[in-house]
């Protein structure tokens, strides 16, 4: 009755690895060199370059039209912002960078959002909080649970610390597309959802706000903006599903 979700074998999920440790390079990169002046293109074409020099593709270039490597997301910008050599990073913005990385055919999805200089306390609240609703959520991926229960970890985590909870957009699987069924909320809805197996391959991506929970697309049909135009944060790992619990196929790790 419940549709089962997709289960990668060995070698798909050590290709889903691999692609996972150059997106998380990319982000490990930008963070290094992020710094007050830069433009948002500036970023993306450090990106793709980084990207395509270890025989890797820029998931998101020409997918659904998208026209860039990165989605950069400054401020009151949600997700989808499109990278621009007029967008000036100044100090106290936070920009989100969601990247995906396809490696022989499969591929991982992440996303950070990183503070431009010193920023206020509100927005710091806001970036660590983001992300401990992501790690809220992963540590309930062990096989048997309900999916809904992920959604719901997303959803607590933001209620009980006041943030508006972005509803419109959310998580998936993902593999040799992008965007794999499930669908993933980032809200409990109380339906009975496929449980976690070993092999499922998800992204998991919960978007928080300052203030209300309210979006809207800008006029560019592809950015977008919380309405009260405070600041959101969106944060996001590839997690493998294993016997042994959840790995991240996006860790960023230092060597
Ligand atoms: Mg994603
Ligand atoms: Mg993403």
């Amino acid at each position: 009755m419940l549709k089962p979700i997709d289960r990668k074998s060995r070698h798909e999920m050590n290709l889903i690895m691999d692609a996972g440790k150059i997106v998380a390079a990319v982000h490990m990169m930008l963070m290094d060199m992020l710094e007050p002046g830069m433009s948002t293109l500036d970023l993306d074409r450090e990106a793709e370059a980084f990207i395509r020099k270890h025989g890797a593709i820029p998931t998101f270039k020409g997918l659904y039209g998208f026209p860039a490597t990165l989605c950069t997301s400054v401020n009151e910008e949600v997700v989808h912002g499109i990278p621009k050599a007029d967008k000036i990073l100044v100090e106290g913005d936070v920009i989100s960078v969601d990247c995906g990385v396809t490696y022989r055919g499969y591929i991982a999805d992440t996303a950070v959002t990183l503070p431009v200089g010193k920023i206020d306390e509100d927005k710091q609240r806001l970036l660590e909080d983001t992300d401990g609703g992501l790690h809220a959520a992963i540590a309930k991926m062990v096989p048997g649970t309900p999916l809904d229960e992920v959604s719901g970890a997303i959803e607590d985590y933001a209620k009980a610390r006041g943030y508006g909870l972005v509803v419109e957009y959310g998580g998936h699987g993902t593999g040799r597309k992008l965007h794999e069924e499930p669908f993933i909320f980032n809200y409990r809805r109380n339906v009975p959802t496929p449980e976690l197996r070993p092999g499922n391959v998800l992204a998991i991506e919960p978007m928080y706000n300052l203030g209300g929970a309210e979006v809207e697309t800008l006029d560019d049909q592809w950015t977008v903006v919380t309405k009260d135009r405070l600041p959101s944060a969106h944060f996001e790992h590839t997690v493998i599903v294993t016997e042994d619990g959840p790995v991240l196929a996006t860790e960023r790790v230092r060597d």
